[in-house]
């Protein structure tokens, strides 16, 4: 897509659609600004092309949807292992440029797959795309599916997505604020950053007693996978921020369940390494 604008990034997210449920993203939302046309991310060949109301889409919600497959030009690790392929997922498609007859062919950066729309559960004209280490075998699936052997391919109960930012160009400003208060009896770390780079990855809280505590978005670390719309991680609740829409800023808020002066130092930390370091307490 050439002109559009990020709606949700990959992470915890605010539903207010859905009386401010929230969620865990596994992909980006893309609203086309003057333009529906969805291009391919990179070189590849086309691995599926699913129409919507087809009882064999593995992705119901997602409409018309298409999968391309690439060669990654350096591996990528997750899991343990190095992966040399990633998969794109195009979803709520209105038009297609490829059919399941395409399957297979060659496509090249660039190549227009299809337009953008709301087909599958959307209302909204957007374009929601996933990067996944692979198309199948999520936690979920793998509960469905226990004698498929999922877990041989990068282990049980963990999902293949993974934020598109790894893969993506974009523009790495490290504009993230990490604003820090009590909140009762617990310690609140609201971060934001710019609506333009979603690249947020771990938040990692140093207690006094030693231990560390981490949530991360590559590989889930901390997250349960089977669940990962569960906000309450036991030493953490995950607490998507109610922005005003016009902002340019997404916000999400992780209330330790911990005092402040239990709590050594906190990072944040975004997919490049760029990490936002405060120290609380001497202990
Ligand atoms: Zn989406």
């Amino acid at each position: 897509m050439k002109g559009f604008r990020f709606s949700s990034g990959f992470g915890p997210r605010l539903k207010i659609s859905e009386k401010d449920r929230y969620d865990f993203h596994l992909g980006m939302d893309l609203v086309p600004l003057y333009d529906d046309k969805v291009y391919a991310v990179y070189n590849g060949t086309v691995y599926a092309v699913y129409l919507e109301g087809d009882p064999k889409n593995p992705y119901p919600n997602g409409g018309n949807v298409v999968v391309l497959k690439h060669t990654l030009p350096t591996p990528f690790s997750l899991y343990g292992k190095n992966w040399t392929a990633v998969y794109s997922v195009y979803m709520h498609l209105s038009e297609l440029s490829l059919s399941p007859r395409d399957v297979g062919k060659k496509v090249v950066k660039g190549d227009v797959i299809g337009k953008s729309g709301s087909s599958g559960t959307t209302l909204l004209n957007h374009l929601h795309f996933e990067t996944r280490v692979a198309t199948t075998c999520s936690a979920p699936y793998q509960q469905r599916h226990p004698q498929k052997r999922c877990s041989a391919i990068f282990g049980a109960f963990r999902n293949p997505h993974v934020n598109p930012l790894y893969f993506l160009d974009y523009l790495d400003t490290n504009s993230y604020a990490l604003n820090i208060s009590s909140c009762g009896s617990d310690a609140c770390f609201s971060v934001s950053g710019s609506k333009r780079e979603w690249d947020f990855d771990c938040f990692t809280a140093f207690m006094c007693n030693g231990e560390q505590k981490r949530v991360c978005y590559k590989g889930f670390e901390g997250i349960d996978q089977l669940n990962v719309d569960n906000n309450d991680l036991g030493w953490v609740v995950i607490e998507p921020y109610r922005i005003a829409k016009q902002s340019n800023k997404w916000a999400v808020r992780w209330r330790v369940k911990s005092p402040l002066s239990a709590i050594r130092a906190v990072a944040v930390s975004d997919i490049n390494g760029f990490s936002l370091n405060e120290t609380l307490s001497s202990c």
